[in-house]
């Protein structure tokens, strides 16, 4: 029998954390012949929760769940971590400015990593949900200088699958037809989700819907703003859908992408596309044996060129701002 994967959960108390720890356990995360233990990390207040949270997954009985581990200390909670999903973080509140906000959650993601940086297993890897998640990212990778930078990544999945969702209603096929979406930028409103270079069923999918003022003024902002739709329609912001593109991103990164597709992570610039090094941005990836990599060679025109860099100058002005709050 396999020795169980290490997969360290934050803020597992959360809405987020409700629907992602019964699918880790069933297997989803890293395949169905894989055992789990579970770290779970939370803020005192919320430990009780997490507790109760525990009792439930112990009562589904899943045959790869070897254990669970609550914690309140983040350098226990990713002491051995395989795997680190960091879901807890601080919401922005009425009245919050971004550097309130980026201060916030500073406080959150260096202690989480140096706890990673201390002790963490070998093959780590990260992904980050809590928003702001790139720059969260950003700021955890930054303080874990002893593990390899490309180990962490943030999350633009959900936008890659929200757009799938879209154009597949547009043009009336299956989400299965469609190849090659791209995110690109922050995980925010200023990303820019990318059909130019998409394909339905091997065509075009740009020139396949032919429909520029769709594009525009409907797919563009529906994507980008489907977080706020969800909230008003539901009375509470997306949560399962969110899980199930945190189980997607790492099953994706650790089993890899089929032959002819890519996926859309938020991972660290090594320069391309004209995204200064270091930031944390959504690129086309593809991902083989455990290890992504960046799409290269696409042509971008102007309409895109000025999208990306708009959501790119974001995460710069977001970079600056941590810089001198002295959290990178
Ligand atoms: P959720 O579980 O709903 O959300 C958690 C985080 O995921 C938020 O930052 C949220 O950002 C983000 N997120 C990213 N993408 C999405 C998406 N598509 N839809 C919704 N959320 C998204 O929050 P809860 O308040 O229910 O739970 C958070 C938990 O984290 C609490 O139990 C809290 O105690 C815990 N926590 C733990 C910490 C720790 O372990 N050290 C630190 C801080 C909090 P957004 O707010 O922008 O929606």
């Amino acid at each position: 029998t396999r020795t169980p994967v290490n997969v360290t959960v934050t803020g597992a108390a959360g809405q987020i954390g409700y629907a992602l720890l019964f699918r880790i356990a069933s297997g989803q995360l890293l395949g169905a012949d894989v055992p789990v233990r579970l770290r779970l990390l939370e803020i005192p207040q919320a430990v009780k929760a997490a507790e109760g949270t525990a009792m439930e997954l112990e009562d589904a009985a899943f045959p790869l769940l070897t254990g669970i581990d609550i914690f309140d200390d983040p350098t226990p909670a990713f002491d051995g971590a395989n795997v680190a999903l960091l879901v807890g973080a601080r919401p922005r509140t009425k009245g919050m400015e971004r550097g309130d906000l980026l201060e916030a959650n500073g406080g959150i993601f260096k202690p989480q990593g140096q706890a990673i940086n201390a002790g963490a297993a070998d093959d780590i890897k990260v992904l980050v949900v809590g928003n702001p998640a790139n720059t969260n990212a950003l700021i955890a990778q930054q303080n874990a200088p002893d593990v390899p930078a490309e180990r962490f990544t943030a999350m633009t999945r959900l936008d890659h699958n929200r757009a799938l969702a879209q154009l597949a209603k547009k043009a009336g096929v299956s989400v299965a037809d469609i190849k090659k979406m791209t995110i690109w930028g922050n995980h925010s409103a200023t990303q820019y989700p990318d059909v130019f270079h998409a394909e339905i069923g091997g065509k075009n999918a740009f020139e396949t819907v032919n429909d520029r003022e769709w594009l525009e003024n409907d797919f563009i902002p529906t994507v980008a703003k489907r977080g706020a739709a969800i909230i008003e329609a539901r009375g509470a912001s997306s949560a399962a859908s969110a899980a199930s593109a945190a189980i997607d991103h790492v099953y994706t990164w650790v089993n890899g992408t089929a032959e002819g597709d890519w996926t859309s992570m938020a991972v660290p610039s090594d320069g391309s596309y004209g995204v200064p090094e270091g930031l944390i941005s959504s690129f086309p990836v593809t991902c083989k044996d455990g290890r992504w990599e960046i799409v290269q060679g696409l042509e971008i025109d102007d309409f895109s060129r000025a999208r990306i860099d708009a959501s790119v100058n974001e995460l710069a002005e977001e970079r600056d701002a941590v810089r001198k709050l002295g959290l990178v």
